[in-house]
């Protein structure tokens, strides 16, 4: 054997060293994942601390069965309300309607809503802390003979196999790889075109607030109530602890939306006086002005963010991947951001985990997996969001019209098939236990899931029947072929994962 082959079979038996920029949701969703596989990993964000921005977040069925594969979902339950319908007021503060989620006997899942910090601080805690490097913003990357390197502000340099770009809606690891790509004349045209605006949003979380003035705030349950207004909305969500996640929103027109195109639509502290006036004399629809919501909340943690949509058609190039907003920024009427962001990861880990070596032919083939199994969901879920953007937010006539027939004419079923789609799509890790089904509605099988459980998933969503005697044979089925080969998996990982953690080197 000459010393060429053996450091190619060397080569061949290692885990890849994985570089995630971004310590967002999708970034740190990631680096759970990979944690549970024991892939090396690091994680590099620009921001020198956290910051708690945000406000209302909704996660359900599409993601909460991989919080429960991950011992997550308890935590989730402790700071979340479901949530079973969004009501619409009018201008004149009557209840034009309501729009009702699928139960959760149909989905087996609630639909889960809370303040987006406490998600941050969950996820946050899960990774370790030698994992993130904090104060990294990353402005340069490339790959060089089977490497891939990145290059930060500070000057420093890190080297791995795989680059994932988890950097957020203005994705400065999407604009190198476009930059290769153009250069190339491989870049489709459609991803040359800027984010189209829709919205400019301002939202906040107003401290805890007197139940005996908002009894909302009583409630076991979220209250989404919506108030429309001449290109206006506003939105109070009652979350526990007594305190109300605001949103208030401004739609522009096409012009004003051209008009904002330099802007920086990034989500940050800029608390806008202007904004906050044109809102604060209006009624709340639980009593009082929305200016008593909003001068409850601590300024430094209100944000204002012009609300855009891109779907981008290119999500990798050579060693180097994109997830969430990087590839697919949604507008927020459907609260799909997170959970697409969160479903990329559970999809490219278990794409990456199931490569035989690390060679640069492999990666690229496991991202074109990965972009197999995750394009047309990614992109529904897009549609959807748009969708019910202008159901909820929309204020232009045929938006209105639309809402009209929605909420008063649309019979149940049709809600229901609009809501099948989302909730029958559920990416698990397919090295863990599955979670099972314990709703009604059929399942999609999972690419990645070996072909026994993937049957057996697939029945025990058709039989709703004999759900109990189906339950103990998943489980069964989960904790004996799955379990067995997670052991084997998992020990065979960290012996290796010790051995490779020094492939993510500092240059
Ligand atoms: C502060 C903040 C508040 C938000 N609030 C809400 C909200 O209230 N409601 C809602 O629906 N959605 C909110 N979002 C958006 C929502 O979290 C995302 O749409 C969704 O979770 C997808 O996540 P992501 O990981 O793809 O991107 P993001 O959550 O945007 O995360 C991207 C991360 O990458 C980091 N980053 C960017 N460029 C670089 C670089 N060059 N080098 C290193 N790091 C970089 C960013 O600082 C950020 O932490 C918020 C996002 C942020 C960042």
């Amino acid at each position: 054997m000459t010393a060429a082959q053996v450091t190619l079979q060397q080569q061949q038996s290692r885990r890849p060293g994985i570089l995630i920029v971004g310590a967002g949701l999708g970034g740190l969703f990631l680096g759970i994942i990979l944690e549970e596989l024991g892939h090396p990993y690091h994680i590099f964000e620009r921001a020198t601390e956290v910051r708690p921005l945000g406000s209302t977040m909704a996660l359900g069925p599409g993601i909460l069965p991989v919080f429960e594969q991950l011992d997550l979902l308890k935590e989730l339950e402790k700071f979340a309300l479901p949530c079973h319908s969004v009501e619409i007021h009018n201008a004149n503060m009557d209840l034009f309607g309501s729009i009702k989620f699928m139960e959760r006997e149909r989905s087996g899942y609630p639909n889960l809503l809370f303040e987006r910090p406490d998600l941050y601080d969950l996820l946050l805690r899960r990774v370790p802390k030698d994992r993130i490097s904090m104060g990294k913003k990353v402005l340069r990357t490339e790959e060089v003979s089977g490497r891939v390197y990145i290059h930060c502000a500070d000057n420093t340099t890190y080297e791995g196999d795989i680059l994932v770009g988890a950097d957020g809606a203005y994705s400065g690891v999407r604009q190198s790889i476009y930059r290769e790509l153009m250069k190339k004349g491989m870049l489709p045209k459609s991803d040359h075109e800027d984010f189209s605006v829709a919205n400019i949003s301002m939202v906040g979380v107003a401290e805890k607030q007197d139940p005996k003035k908002y009894p909302q705030l009583n409630d076991k349950q979220a209250n989404f109530s919506t108030t429309l207004g001449h290109m206006k909305t506003r939105t109070v969500i009652n979350i526990p602890d007594n305190r109300i996640c605001w949103t208030i929103n401004i739609q522009l027109s096409k012009e004003e939306a051209k008009a904002q195109h330099f802007r920086n639509s990034e989500w940050g502290p800029e608390s806008n006086e202007k904004m906050i006036k044109e809102f604060e004399q209006l009624p709340c629809p639980w009593g009082g002005t929305m200016g008593e919501i909003i001068h409850a909340t601590p300024k430094h943690l209100i944000s204002k963010v012009f609300l855009e949509e891109k779907f981008f058609k290119t999500w990798y190039h050579g060693q180097t991947v994109l997830i969430g907003d990087a590839c697919h920024k949604m507008l927020p009427g459907a609260g799909l951001g997170a959970v697409n962001a969160m479903q990329d990861a559970v999809v490219l880990a278990n794409c990456i985990s199931k490569m035989s070596d690390v060679s640069p032919q492999n990666i690229t083939a496991a991202f074109g997996q990965y972009y197999k199994q995750r394009y047309r969901h990614a992109l529904y879920s897009f549609t959807m969001s748009r969708f019910w953007t202008k159901m909820t937010y929309g204020q232009t006539w045929s938006e209105r019209l639309l809402r009209q027939q929605v909420v008063n004419f649309t019979p149940e079923w049709v809600y229901f098939m609009l809501y099948f789609k989302t909730a029958s799509y559920r990416p698990q890790i397919a090295w863990l236990p599955l979670a099972e089904n314990r709703g009604t509605v059929r399942i999609l099988p999972q690419d990645d899931i070996g072909s026994e459980t993937k049957a057996d998933m697939s029945k025990s969503r058709f039989k709703i029947k004999s759900k109990s005697k189906n339950k103990s044979r998943n489980k069964e089925q989960d904790q004996g072929y799955i379990c067995e080969q997670v052991e084997k998996e998992k020990t065979k990982q960290t012996m290796e994962s010790k051995k490779v953690d020094d492939h993510l080197l500092i240059v």
